[in-house]
């Protein structure tokens, strides 16, 4: 495996052989802790490499089909214990190129490793049922085929574990891929492939093409070779997306935004609450999908929340995630923190009042990243900009809420549904909000951000459109189903 050297260009993987782009152009990639530092160069591919790349996954279809998925499983083992074996240096680049902190990123390395092993497992499980026939002479069962070849977009915000979690499903359930990550977080993306190389898949089952959106990304929702698209990222290009895609009939998946709610109801353990508020909206910087960005709480105990979640935010340490004891890392890039600068703006316009945060930090090491502190603003009407739209960075909006029936509307008072969380100990309370909530992952004394790679991933509303992903739930989407019927 090749290790990082800081001027190194990553290629594009493409019939198993790293090559050079036709473009001979090639691309940055800095560290948000430190714009000067460059982490390492991914190439601005052309459409003329997208083809080779589509052409090799076309071409590696069948065979791979006809492998078996028993097989198929063992490939992802070898992966899954390459990964591991690399983890310290793929989460250390991974920390260095989008700023997450080292913990973390090992975590999610960690949980990539986790992943790959899960859908090895799944070589070795059903995939059909047998169906009693109303003809006692035949035999009626299903066997799920795979969709052919995948094209695969990922945004930068989890460039290992995201990849993965639909690489991994794909290629077990026997459709060749073509995988294009965004180029913020392509370095460690590469890295990612490079064990996929190293396990020994054959020839065009994996191909990896990096460039913009528009040339790469857009290639690949037009491709008329390819059968369906996985796709995570924001809303406006998941909606290109879902144009090209319904446009030639074909299966698309999108995952997309969010806007999640906590509610802390008057009973609840306000220790655990304001502690899993701070680690679902701060972790990551707040660049999850997932992240906790509106908290409503019932009257009685708002000031008591706010003070608490005040002083605990005031306690976070922001700096260079590679640092030990820093909790929270720069933002990933450059508009991702003037994004969040321009928020902070917005709900001071919109007259929100903001209670800390916001700033960035002034010693001499962070003047050339991309750090801010983290933000919480009260005063806050669920119609404002800063409580309606994903600004995915560090801000939370804190609103008041009379009763449980208040706050469920107002959690609800979105376009988004993806997650949603509540803190209470009633259970009248959280069988009410389980009800009524609309999000995809419903979240009880816990935070909104977690996630399991065992169940199904996925949102409602605006935030996702298309089957579920991870967990058996991702068989749905990467395989059709023929049912057979068999006359003795
Ligand atoms: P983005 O939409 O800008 O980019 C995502 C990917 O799409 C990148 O690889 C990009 O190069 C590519 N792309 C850009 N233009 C394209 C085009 N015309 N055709 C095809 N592909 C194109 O998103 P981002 O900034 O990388 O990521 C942040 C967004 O991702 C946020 O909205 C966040 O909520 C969302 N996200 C969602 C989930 C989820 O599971 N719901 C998880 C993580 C991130």
């Amino acid at each position: 495996m090749q290790t990082v050297l800081k001027e190194k260009t990553f290629k594009n993987y493409i019939n198993n052989e790293w090559v050079e782009s036709t473009s001979y152009e090639v691309i940055r990639s800095i560290s948000p802790m430190n714009k000067e530092e460059i982490v390492g160069y991914v190439q601005k591919s052309s459409r003329e490499d997208l083809e080779k790349g589509v052409q090799a996954a076309y071409k590696a279809k069948k065979s791979w089909r006809k492998m078996g998925q028993a097989k198929r499983g063992e490939l992802l083992f070898r992966a899954a214990d390459i990964l591991e074996e690399n983890l310290e240096d793929i989460a250390e680049t991974m920390t260095r190129e989008m700023g997450k902190t080292l913990p973390e990123a090992k975590g999610e390395t960690a949980r990539g490793v986790a992943i790959l092993r899960y859908y090895a497992g799944e070589g070795m499980r059903s995939d059909g049922d047998v169906i009693p026939s109303s003809d006692q002479a035949a035999l009626l069962f299903t066997r799920r085929t795979p969709v052919g070849v995948v094209g695969v977009i990922t945004p930068w915000n989890f460039p290992v574990a995201i990849p993965i979690w639909k690489i991994a499903p794909a290629l077990v359930y026997g459709n060749t891929v073509v995988f294009k990550p965004a180029t913020e977080a392509a370095v460690t993306a590469a890295k990612v492939i490079e064990c996929f190389a190293e396990a020994g898949f054959p020839e065009g089952v994996i191909n990896f093409i990096t460039g913009s959106g528009a040339v790469i990304g857009q290639g690949i929702i037009d491709h008329p070779l390819l059968n369906a698209i996985t796709f995570t990222g924001s809303e406006s290009v998941g909606e290109v997306v879902a144009r090209s895609a319904s446009a030639r009939g074909i299966k698309y998946q999108l995952e997309m935004g969010g806007k999640n709610p906590v509610i802390v109801t008057k009973d609840a353990d306000l220790h655990a609450a304001v502690d899993a508020v701070i680690n679902g909206a701060f972790r990551s910087t707040g660049q999850k999908c997932t992240a906790t960005s509106r908290v409503i709480v019932e009257s009685p105990i708002f000031d008591e929340f706010r003070d608490k979640l005040v002083e605990a935010t005031r306690r976070i340490k922001v700096g260079n995630g590679l640092e030990e004891g820093i909790w929270m890392g720069p933002c990933a890039s450059e508009s991702q923190l003037n994004t969040v600068r321009n928020y902070i703006e917005i709900g001071k316009s919109e007259g929100a009042k903001l209670l800390i945060g916001g700033e960035l930090l002034e010693a001499k090491k962070y003047e050339k990243g991309f750090y801010i502190t983290p933000a919480i603003f009260e005063n806050v009407k669920s119609n404002m900009r800063i409580a309606q739209e994903e600004i995915f960075g560090p801000v939370i909006v804190l609103i008041k809420s009379e009763d449980l029936e208040e706050a469920i509307e107002i959690a609800n008072y979105t376009k988004y549904g993806l997650s949603a969380s509540i803190f209470t100990t009633k259970i009248s309370s959280l069988l009410e909000f389980i009800d009524e909530i609309d999000a995809g992952l419903v979240r009880i004394n816990a935070e909104s951000a977690g996630v399991e790679l065992q169940a199904p991933f996925g949102g409602m509303k605006a935030s996702s459109v298309g089957s579920r992903e991870q967990g058996e739930a991702a068989k749905e989407f990467y395989t059709s189903i023929k049912t057979i019927f068999i006359k003795g």
